[in-house]
């Protein structure tokens, strides 16, 4: 069988290379951790990402490379797809690491983004924030996640700090206007190499200080309006051509309308519930595309509430697992338990999450109430 090669080896390659062994390939991953949640399970290279003998050893011994972050060095993707088969280019990251970049290619594919502008000097920013009006959210064009690197301004007076603040490393900035969503959406796209397409069922997504806490599935809008996010995340995939999992992360406002907030070139945690609750797992899926097989059915098998299990969740959740649980009994629903394998529990960390499979949406919340561990 061939060998994937995986750029970082956290959870998302962790539970790449579970699916993917299950198809018969093998997995090196590279990555500074030892012993991290991807090396538990398979090779593992410990060494930094920009490590260039580190790469050419993974280049060496993969067929496939795939990542799962998106932040890869530009120099190191490069020498990657010289020395080995990268079948998702080095265009997507480009496209997806940078807040402008990523913007401007979602318009091109006629897909709507919340107002935004470039901001080079607290002057530029005065300027936009009087156009869009208060609140607005400025953020760093890269490296940003669980919404750091991030101010929300409420106030003019707090125009040149949030400036200052973020601009701290000559980092470049861009200001959005701040959504009122009635809810936030993700649809996740698989796109081949031979340019097929696939998305998965919409999730409703809860967020908890930044941080993903819960994704509802279905999720409780509309059937149209369901099918019009897949088609939306379709039209960023082809007009990205994207190969393997593009996520589009969406606000719906209070009037119907869907704006994209941002994506992501690999799988995320908001289609971890795909793992028992579709036909193919969003892991499976990236591999097939990624390998060049035909896509996985996207079907949903059964509604399912995903809920992360961060650091403080993981004592209270083993407490549990070791008990009969009379609370999932009664309410007919089967929680899955995944944990990654990571040493240090810490506050907000993500350790792992559980895909609470049930008759419906309201049975699934009321087990996660009902165990008082996620007290939110
Ligand atoms: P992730 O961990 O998903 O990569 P991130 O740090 O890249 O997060 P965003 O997804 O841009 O950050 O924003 C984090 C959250 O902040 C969003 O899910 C949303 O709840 C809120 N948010 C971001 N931008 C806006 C906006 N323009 N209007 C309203 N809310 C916003
Ligand atoms: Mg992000
Ligand atoms: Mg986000």
């Amino acid at each position: 069988g061939s060998t994937i090669g995986i750029l970082g080896g956290g959870q998302l390659g962790r539970m790449m290379a579970n699916a993917g062994s299950a198809m018969g390939y093998r997995f090196v991953a590279l990555d500074p951790t030892p012993d991290a949640p991807c090396g538990q399970v398979a090779r593992q290279i410990v060494a930094a990402y920009d490590d260039r003998d580190a790469a050419k050893e993974l280049a060496e011994r993969a067929d496939v490379i795939t990542y799962e972050f998106e932040n890869v060095d530009a120099g190191v993707a490069a020498m990657l797809m010289e020395q080995s088969y990268v079948p998702q280019g080095s265009e997507l990251l480009y496209t997806t690491q940078h807040r402008l970049r990523e913007k401007r290619a979602i318009e091109a594919a006629g897909v709507k983004v919340a107002p935004y502008a470039e901001v080079r000097s607290a002057d530029e920013l005065r300027e936009a924030v009087s156009r869009f009006g208060l609140p607005c959210v400025l953020k760093t064009a890269t490296g940003g996640y669980d919404g750091k690197g991030q101010w929300v301004i409420r106030g003019e007076a707090e125009v040149d700090e949030a400036f200052e603040t973020l601009n701290r490393a000559g980092t470049e900035l861009v200001v959005e206007q701040f959504i009122r969503f009635q809810k936030e959406l993700s649809v996740i796209a698989a796109r081949s190499p031979q340019g097929e397409i696939r998305t998965f069922p919409a999730a409703e997504n809860i967020h908890v200080d930044n941080i993903l806490h819960l994704s509802i599935v279905p999720a409780r809008i509309d059937a149209e309006l369901q099918r019009e996010a897949e088609r939306l995340a379709a039209r960023i995939a082809e007009g990205l051509g994207a190969v393997g999992l593009i996520a589009v992360e969406l606000f719906l406002t209070e009037d119907g309308e869907l704006f994209v907030n941002e994506l992501a070139p690999r799988p995320h945690n908001s289609g971890h519930y795909t793992m028992e609750a579709c036909r193919t797992s969003q892991f499976e899926q990236h591999v097939r595309a990624v390998c060049g097989l035909p896509l996985g059915d996207t079907s949903l098998l059964t509604p399912v509430v995903m809920v992360n299990v961060l650091g403080e969740h993981v004592e209270p959740l083993l407490a549990l697992v070791a008990e009969q649980d009379a609370s999932a009994e009664r309410l007919g629903v089967a929680p899955k338990i995944h944990l990654y394998g990571k040493h240090e529990a810490k506050p907000k960390r993500k350790m792992g999450h559980v895909n609470v499979l049930a008759e419906n949406a309201e049975q699934a919340l009321a087990w996660i109430s009902e165990t008082n561990i996620w007290r939110v």
